[in-house]
């Protein structure tokens, strides 16, 4: 293990005592988030994806009827031989969805296809490879090596009449739209999109399609914005790029404002920068700006301007993307109605050594890989918080903590993988 330096050796840039340890941070987002409260009733097609803003009970049995699993031969269990063979005779035929009104005698039994409603007296369904057929009688015979109940679907096996099968705050996913489809449900109600506006700011962005002056650098926050908002599955309005001037920062704060219920900017908010957007947000709203004790991301705006939630995030693009995942996702998700929004981590064993200073959290970018059938996590190489190569090249967050100076090869790392982050 390498010495640690003490704090007081450690440069103000790592150790600030007065920063926010991230998890308070999520959690002091988290707390002052008002899920929207507004409910539609929608077609459940165009419910994926969003949240259930009401419990759904099943009124009927999934499946409704007790049925065959195979293709086979409907018996009953007691016809079923202890030894040797036994020879049954065929009655009928039922195919799924034509159900035969007959029963099942002792010494009987039917063809019976996959999903054909199990007939009176049958239990128990043969393989039809599991038989012999002698030739075109209506006679086959079965050996003693099956067992009662075998093959046979339950009537409400799947989902009971009455079984409350979602609870409200869960968001819909194509096996859910299924489920909701096998009970009959054609309509379900669902929490209203969260409306999001989001801009850039910055004197020195250019718009992609325009010729880069010089001194100019094109904005890609409104792209990564873009693209992490529209996974989310939230409504969201891009706003463009409002210049360092007072009046079209006013301007663009006052207009995002009064049609959003959550505005997301990005640069701006660090030391040093044009002060009128601090002034701006102190005048029209309760906004903090917080140090966070996290690499890379801080500094972080949030709070309210009137009803409408504000997050000032980072202009460098990966702090951008980093803060917006840790606080802007979890708290949109608590918006749209979702209960559960902890991020999902897994501990993997790193490949490689991963470098850092002492004193704050860090989420260096990996890439998650199977080699020779051990999943590992290795680093994407270059960790500036300019590097958005390094985002893409991700596909997951390595959370280091705070006072970790050094990773080892082969040692274990708290890993967030993107996939399922939403
Ligand atoms: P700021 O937070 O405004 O001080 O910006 C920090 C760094 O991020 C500067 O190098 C900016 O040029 C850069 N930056 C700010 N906004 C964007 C953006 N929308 N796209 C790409 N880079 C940006
Ligand atoms: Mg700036």
């Amino acid at each position: 293990m390498p010495d640690k330096n003490p704090p007081s050796l450690l440069s103000c840039d790592e150790f600030d005592p007065n920063a926010l340890q991230v998890e308070q941070a999520r959690n002091k987002i988290l707390e002052s988030i008002h899920p929207v409260d507004d409910v539609e009733q929608l077609p459940i097609r165009e419910a994926l994806n969003r949240v259930l803003a009401d419990s759904i009970q099943s009124t009927i049995d999934v499946p409704s009827h007790t049925n065959s699993a195979m293709d086979g031969y409907a018996v009953s269990g007691t016809d079923i031989p202890t030894t040797g063979t036994k020879k049954l005779t065929i009655t009928g035929t039922i195919m799924a969805g034509r159900p035969l009104d007959i029963h099942i005698a002792t010494g009987e039994c039917v063809r019976i296809m996959t999903g054909g409603k199990m007939p009176a007296g049958a239990d128990t369904v043969i393989m039809q490879e599991h038989v012999q057929r002698d030739g075109a009688e209506k006679i086959m015979s079965i050996s003693a090596e099956h067992k009662t109940g075998q093959n046979v679907r339950q009537a409400g096996e799947d989902l009971a009449k009455d079984d409350i099968v979602f609870q409200s705050g869960i968001r819909l996913t194509p096996a859910d739209l299924g489920m909701l489809a096998s009970m009959g449900i054609a309509e379900v109600p669902v929490f209203k999109r969260v409306k999001v506006i989001f801009f850039s700011t910055g004197d020195e962005l250019c718009n992609v399609g325009q010729p880069l002056k010089d001194g100019q650098i094109y904005d890609s926050n409104r792209y990564t914005l873009y693209g992490m908002l529209r996974r989310l599955d939230v409504d969201f309005i891009d706003m463009g790029v409002i210049p360092d001037q007072r009046e079209r920062v006013e301007e663009a704060f006052q207009q995002a404002t009064a049609e959003a219920d959550v505005l997301i900017t990005t640069g701006g908010v660090s030391v040093g920068e044009a002060d009128f957007v601090k002034e701006t947000l102190e005048k029209m709203g309760h906004v903090g700006f917080w140090k966070i004790a996290m690499k890379p991301g801080r500094p972080l705006a949030f709070g309210h301007i009137g009803n409408c939630q504000f997050f000032g995030l980072p202009g460098n693009p990966v702090s951008a993307m980093v803060t917006f995942y840790q606080f802007v996702q979890p708290a949109l998700l608590r918006m749209m109605g979702i209960k559960d929004v902890t991020p999902n981590y897994l501990y993997l064993r790193s490949e490689t050594v991963l470098k850092k200073r002492a004193g704050r959290l860090e989420f260096q970018r990996g890439i998650i890989s199977n080699i020779n059938g051990e999943t590992t996590v290795c680093s994407t190489g270059a960790q500036g918080s300019g590097i958005l190569s390094s985002m893409s090249k991700a596909n997951c967050f390595i959370e280091l903590p705070a006072e970790t100076e050094k990773i080892e090869a082969g040692e274990w790392v708290k890993v967030q993988p993107f996939a399922g982050m939403i």
